[in-house]
């Protein structure tokens, strides 16, 4: 317990923790002080990135410092870095603590990444929704401008460095990366085909290299205190600390910075356990993109990438959805079905199609119109987004659907044979199944 908040929320209970004067009272802007300082060499950083093991935590995982070495900054034309703070995926609130409480944090992991790629402008953007974060990182831009940290010829070092704060519009589509870009220029939130990728081809067409918040608030301590140091929090394969934000049927959902490789179990400790001393029944390791995991493959499992994808899914975006026994998974689908059938961009016509698909079929299973073969016919339509479509949303789809069918298949039959009750309500009376939410969407529906 005494390795919690090490990294990202690691100043986040001291007063006013996103000031300027609060983030230097711990340490903070020293890395970037010493890099501007000492003209560190990109590649030493690059090379101390790939050692201490970061990988992105918006939900790929993939190796930062890998990622950082894809941009080439001796080519002289204009590189830009964006900071994927859109943070859209269910069950997620984790990017949300450190805009809000270390802010200054993320703005020396941006200055940090910025100048390893050559890039004299950045941009932080953050879901629309975002108001108080926004004005935060205004405030702390604002702060370390003024400072002269921020800027032109920072600390008279001849490097500049410009971030910008853009707040999007409403879409979960710009959380994916290429999306982001096309509403930075201007357009429509859409993913682009790659290749080309954003490296090479990315905003206004110049090399870009897109990191999610998590990832580069890592990156100041990783310096200040050592690839090594980093490393040995986490595991062989996946060092540091990952932010989980636990929700759904505990007694107290929070958010947890803790070591990468931490069990599950004790993650389900610190959230009070499973409410009303109920079982639990099931898992959504990494926001509801992510496959389900059911309770006996849970309970041994370790929260660190390659474990969590030895049971079938993925760490993601480290939203833990929990779900005890008087969830109806039937219910659960729907409800997150509801979601993606309305965040469809809309460009490829299986993931436009099958998710109204999906949730119609859904939806008439829950009113007591889904047929015979109803539960065939969804898995199928599900199975056929997979992988036929232009960006990961497909799976976003397809994979909720296969994964809940596939370990609760007997729930979907049932209430297809029984007029829309469920499996649930029939043995556990009373159950408070509903927690999803689903009331307010289908009042919703009505409108
Ligand atoms: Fe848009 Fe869906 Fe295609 Fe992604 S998969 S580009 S969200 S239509």
């Amino acid at each position: 317990m005494n390795s919690l908040n090490q990294v990202c929320l690691r100043n986040t209970d001291t007063d006013q923790s996103w000031t300027l004067e609060a983030y230097e009272s711990i340490g903070g802007y020293s890395a970037w002080r010493k890099i501007l300082k000492e003209k560190t060499d990109p590649n030493l950083i690059i090379e101390q990135i790939k050692k201490s093991g970061l990988r992105g935590r918006g939900g790929a995982g993939f190796a930062t410092g890998l990622k950082w070495s894809f941009v080439d900054r001796d080519n002289p034309t204009q590189k830009y870095l964006v900071c994927n703070s859109d943070e859209g995926e269910p069950g997620t609130c984790k990017d949300t603590l450190i805009l809000t409480l270390n802010p200054h944090q993320l703005i020396e992991g941006i200055a940090i990444c910025a100048y390893v790629m050559g890039a004299t402008k950045a941009y932080n953007y953050l879901r629309g929704e975002f108001i108080l974060h926004y004005k935060r990182c205004e405030a702390a831009i604002k702060e370390a401008t003024e400072k002269n940290l921020l800027g032109a010829d920072c600390l008279g070092s001849g490097v500049d460095i410009e971030i910008f704060n853009v707040l999007g519009a409403g879409s979960y589509i710009v959380g994916e990366e290429t999306a982001m870009l096309e509403s930075l220029e201007g357009k429509r939130g859409m993913p682009r085909y790659k290749p080309p990728f954003p490296a090479m081809h990315g905003l206004y067409g110049k090399p870009t290299t897109i990191n999610n918040t998590e990832t580069l608030a890592s990156v100041p301590v990783i310096l200040e205190k050592g690839a090594d140091w980093f490393a040995e929090l986490g595991t062989e394969r996946s060092g540091g600390t990952k932010i989980f934000c636990i929700s759904g049927h505990v007694n107290k959902p929070g958010v947890f910075e803790v070591p990468l490789g931490t069990p599950f179990k004790d993650l389900l400790e610190m959230a009070g356990g499973i409410r009303q001393g109920r079982k639990l029944k099931a898992v959504i390791p990494g926001g509801t993109s992510m496959k389900l995991i059911n309770a006996n493959d849970s309970l041994d499992m370790k929260m660190d990438y390659s474990d969590i994808a030895s049971k079938g899914s993925a760490l993601g975006s480290g939203g833990v959805i929990i779900m005890d026994d008087s969830t109806c998974m039937v219910q659960a689908l729907c409800h997150m079905m509801r979601f993606y059938e309305e965040e469809s961009c809309g460009q490829c016509t299986p993931c436009r199609e099958g998710s109204g698909w999906v949730y119609g079929i859904l939806k008439d299973m829950l009113a007591g119109k889904a047929k015979p073969g109803d539960v065939d016919e969804l898995y199928r339509v599900a199975k056929n987004i997979e992988g036929r479509t232009i960006c990961a949303f497909g799976e976003a789809i397809s994979w909720p659907v296969t994964s809940f069918v596939d370990l609760f298949r007997e729930e979907f039959e049932f209430i297809v044979a029984n007029n829309g009750k469920s499996m649930v309500e029939s043995k556990l009376p009373g159950a408070n199944h509903l927690a999803f939410g689903w009331p307010a969407y289908e009042q919703r529906d009505k409108l």
